[in-house]
């Protein structure tokens, strides 16, 4: 369990959403695409910029808009438009993601997310993101870009594994995801975390995260995690350096 600083999370949550409003990307999937549209787009994604999957994306929504359609394509024409993009396997993922939509679920995308992950080629983090862009529905995403942001601007309990990093991120970003404007909150966060918050040469100086860091130094901690009746303090371990100076300060 994590105890948020109300205030911390209130300011976390509002400015990811008014600077996506303002500076997010521009991607057609996130512009009235179906869940299934969503869906495609994720397994496009896989291992591909996005600036390569966009034209890719657009025709393939444009020659299989549904499933249903897609279920009576032939492999060897899915594959031809999505082998160019690399990662091979991608068009028998495609190809089985709109069996399991017509053959087991009527033609429409699950609307739980334990049914979701069980979809071939999805997997956890697909799973949710089509959960929460395609069905607008409340979950937590996390990927590399994500769990980036929050350490740097939350931080985890120091002596740590790998296993209770991972765990407490989950625990974390479950925490921070607002009962409301999920959509853009998650947006902004991927957006933040893939062009300012980058993993070696973060761009502090126009983060809109970047204030929010007084609510750390002021006083209490933002973030405590309870473990075993044991309060732990989530502590940033790393200062960011921008041209000669420490842009963020570590605690
Ligand atoms: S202030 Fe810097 S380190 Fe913190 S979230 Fe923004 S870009 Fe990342």
């Amino acid at each position: 369990m994590v105890e948020l600083d109300r205030k911390f999370r209130h300011a976390f949550q509002d400015r990811l959403v008014r600077w996506y409003r303002r500076n997010g990307r521009e991607f057609p999937w996130r512009v009235n695409a179906s869940a299934y549209q969503v869906a495609v787009s994720e397994i496009l994604l896989q291992q591909t910029q996005a600036a390569r999957v966009q034209p890719v994306y657009e025709a393939f929504v444009n020659r299989w808009p549904r499933a249903q359609d897609l279920y009576g394509a032939s492999l060897a024409d899915v594959k031809a438009l999505t082998d160019p993009l690399g990662y091979h396997i991608r068009g028998f993922w495609l190809k089985e993601l709109a069996r399991h939509i017509v053959e087991y679920h009527d033609g429409q995308v699950p609307d739980d997310l334990k049914t979701l992950r069980g979809i071939p080629g999805l997997g956890p983090y697909a799973a949710a993101a089509v959960y929460v862009f395609g069905l607008r529905r409340r979950a937590a995403l996390l990927d590399t870009n994500v769990a980036r942001v929050l350490t740097r601007t939350v931080g985890l309990p120091v002596e740590g594994s790998i296993y209770l990093d991972g765990r407490r991120l989950q625990v974390l970003a479950e925490a921070l995801v607002p009962a409301r404007r999920h959509f853009d909150y998650h947006q902004g966060l991927m957006d933040l975390g893939a062009t300012i918050c980058r993993a070696r040469s973060p761009r502090c100086y126009c983060c809109p995260l970047r204030n929010i860091y007084r609510v750390v130094t002021g006083g209490r901690p933002v973030a405590v995690w309870q473990e075993n009746d044991v309060a732990l303090v989530g502590q940033r371990t790393v200062g960011f350096r921008v041209g000669s100076r420490v842009a963020v300060e570590a605690s």
